[in-house]
C-alpha cells in the first residue's frame, strides 16, 4: 500500500524528522488560506498523487502570493496529472498539499528499501539528490552510498553517520543527519514499510536538514496489525476494482490480457494465468475467490471480472475442496443471467460434489463450454476467443 507525501510527512515527524510546515486543501479557496494560516511570503503548492516525478509534470509549483495559490491549485485540482511513473492516463489530483517555501542549499537523496535480493533492509543515500536522481544512478552509480542493515542487530548509529558522511554534510549538520536517518529507520520498522524514500532531503539556506518531499510503502501483509496505518488508505487512488475485490473480501488484481479468471486458490489461480499463456491467450486478472465460496460470492467474482472491459471470454477454474462444486455452478449461473453473458465461458469443475455441480450446468441451458482438466479448459477458451475474432474480422 502506498500513501500521500502529505500523510508519509506527518508520519517522519513523529519519528523526529524536520518537515515544511504545511496543511492540505481540496479547494483553491481553502489552498489560500492553508497559505495565510502557514504565513510567510513563500509557498509551494504540490499536487498529492501517488506517483514522483511530479515536478517535471507541473504537479509542485513555487507561489510567491495569494493570487498564485489560488491559481496554481485551481490548475491542479480534479485535473489529470501525468508523470512518467503514472502512465498515459495519469491520476486525478483530488487534493493539493501548501507548504511552506524553503530556501535550498543542497538536494540529496535518501531512501530506506527492503531489498529482496539480500534479504535485508538497505539505506540508499546520494548527495546528487533531487529530480534528477535516476539518471545519476545510471551514469554515476559510483555517487550513490549503500549500507546493509543487519535483521539481528538493527541499524547502528555507526552506520547512520557512514551514511551522513557520505553526504559531505557540514559537521554541524551531522547530528540532525545521524537523526534523520535513524528517524526514517525506526519509521520504516515500526509501521512494517518497505520502502521509505526522502528526496530531496535538503539542506536549508539555514543550514538545516528538512524532508521536502517523502514516499512511503507498506507491507499490504502488515497493515492488519497497523490500523493507524491502514486507515491512511486512499481508495481513490486504486484500481476500482481491486478496491471493490477487497470489500468482498476477493483477491483481484487487475491485468493487461482479455480472458477473466475466477479460480480457487492463489496458486491455482496462478497456474491457470500459466495455462493460458501456454495455451496462447493472456489473462485479464488474478482473481482467487478463496475456500467457502457461497454461490452468491461466485456470482459477485463473476461481475467482477466482466466489468472489466477488456475481457473477451471467461474461465472458471475450481478444485473444490473446502469449496462445492454445487454452490460454484449456481453462481456461475446466476451471475451469467443477471448479467446476461454473451462472452465465451469455459468452466473446469473437480473436487467435492462435482457430479451434482456438472449437473447444475448442463441442466442451465446456458451456453458455455466445460471442461475436465485445467490444460483443455485454457485451450478451450482461448480457443473460443479466436473463433470468435475470426467471425468478426
Ligand atoms: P516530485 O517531483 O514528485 O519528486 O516532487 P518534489 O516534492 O520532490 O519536488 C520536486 C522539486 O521541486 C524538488 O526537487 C525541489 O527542487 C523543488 N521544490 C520542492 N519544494 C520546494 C521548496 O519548498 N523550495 C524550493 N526552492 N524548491 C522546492
Ligand atoms: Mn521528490
Amino acid at each position: 500500500m502506498d500513501i500521500h507525501e502529505y500523510q508519509a510527512k506527518e508520519l517522519l515527524a513523529k519519528f523526529g524528522i524536520a518537515v515544511p510546515h504545511g496543511g492540505i486543501a481540496d479547494s483553491p479557496d481553502q489552498a489560500v488560506y492553508r497559505a495565510n494560516e502557514i504565513g510567510g511570503s513563500r509557498w509551494v503548492v504540490k499536487a498529492q498523487i501517488h506517483s514522483g516525478a511530479r515536478g517535471k509534470a507541473g504537479g509542485v509549483r513555487l507561489c510567491k502570493d495569494e493570487h498564485q495559490v489560488r491559481a496554481a491549485a485551481k490548475a491542479m485540482l480534479g485535473e489529470r496529472l501525468v508523470t512518467y511513473q503514472t502512465g498515459p492516463q495519469g491520476r486525478i489530483v483530488h487534493r493539493v498539499y501548501i507548504e511552506a517555501a524553503t530556501g535550498i542549499e543542497r538536494e540529496l537523496y535518501l531512501a530506506l528499501i527492503l531489498d529482496r535480493k539480500s534479504e535485508r533492509i538497505v539505506v540508499v543515500a546520494s548527495r546528487n539528490g533531487g529530480m534528477d536522481i535516476e539518471k545519476i544512478a545510471r551514469t554515476q552509480p559510483e555517487s550513490i552510498t549503500r549500507e546493509i542493515v543487519e535483521p539481528a542487530i538493527g541499524m547502528c548509529a555507526f552506520q547512520a553517520r557512514q551514511v551522513a558522511f557520505s553526504l559531505g554534510l557540514q559537521p554541524a549538520q551531522m547530528k540532525q543527519a545521524v537523526m534523520t536517518i535513524l528517524g526514517a529507520y525506526r519509521t520504516l520498522r515500526e509501521l512494517d514499510a518497505t520502502m521509505v524514500e526522502i528526496n530531496p532531503l535538503v539542506v536549508t539556506t539555514d543550514g538545516a536538514l528538512l524532508a521536502l518531499d517523502a514516499k512511503m510503502t507498506f507491507d499490504d501483509n502488515a497493515l492488519f496489525r497497523r490500523p493507524n496505518v491502514s486507515e491512511l488508505r486512499d481508495w481513490s487512488e486504486e484500481d476500482p476494482r481491486e478496491a471493490e475485490a477487497h470489500q468482498y473480501g476477493l483477491n483481484y488484481v487487475a491485468l493487461e490480457g482479455n480472458i477473466g479468471c475466477i479460480v480457487n486458490g492463489a496458486g491455482l489461480a496462478m497456474a491457470s494465468m500459466d495455462m493460458i499463456k501456454y495455451a496462447g491467450g493472456n489473462p485479464a486478472n488474478f482473481l482467487d475467490v478463496g475456500g467457502g465460496a457461497t454461490p452468491d460470492r461466485v456470482a459477485k467474482a463473476f461481475k467482477l471480472v466482466l466489468s472489466d472491459p477488456k475481457v473477451e471470454g471467461v474461465l472458471v477454474n475450481i478444485f473444490a475442496g473446502i469449496n462445492r462444486c454445487d454452490w460454484v455452478a449456481e453462481g456461475v449461473i446466476q451471475a451469467a443471467r443477471e448479467t446476461r453473458l454473451k462472452l465465451p465461458l469455459v468452466v473446469r469443475l473437480a473436487g467435492t460434489n462435482v457430479e451434482q455441480g456438472r449437473r447444475i450446468l448442463q441442466d442451465s441451458g446456458l451456453p458455455l463450454v466445460t471442461a475436465d482438466s485445467l490444460a483443455e479448459a485454457a485451450q478451450k477458451i482461448v480457443h473460443a476467443l479466436k473463433s470468435a475474432s475470426r467471425a468478426i474480422n
